[in-house]
């Protein structure tokens, strides 16, 4: 069985076989990978991130910023990558975030910390994104 790149899984089996088992949980199950392990925590590199599922283009590396919450952080998405769901599990009222291409849980989103001017913060799971370095 080979899945076409391009083409997107329709049920969560063919999800499983294009995904690691970490990946899956994450993304497609809503998983929370734990603080400080993801490869993109403190990343600098000038990039766009892509969803790791889809490869849609989610964020911009101009847009990430130091947090010190132990995930990548970024202050915006491109415009219409990400859709936000109210989220009320755990007892808490959070957003979550997931791609608007595919569904696939990214993290979620939190407003008034005042961390940059835009005072938004994307928190993102690491496994749930992939930088494409920029071509220098
Ligand atoms: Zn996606």
């Amino acid at each position: 069985m080979s899945l076409d790149e391009n083409e997107l899984p329709r049920t969560e089996d063919e999800w499983r076989i294009r995904l690691t088992p970490e990946e899956f949980r994450v993304l497609r199950e809503a998983g929370t990978e734990r603080p400080w392990t993801g490869e993109y925590v403190d990343t600098k590199t000038p990039g766009v991130y892509h969803c790791r599922a889809c490869g849609a283009e989610l964020f911009r590396s101009d847009d990430k910023f130091d947090s010190h919450c132990g995930w990548p952080s970024f202050d915006d998405a491109i415009p219409g990558a990400v859709k936000e769901i109210p989220d009320h599990t755990l007892g808490m009222a959070r957003v979550e975030i997931r791609c608007a291409r595919c569904d696939s849980h990214l993290g979620h989103v939190f407003e008034g910390e005042g961390f940059t001017p835009k005072d938004t913060r994307h928190c993102v799971n690491s496994l749930s994104i992939r930088l494409e370095p920029k071509q220098v």
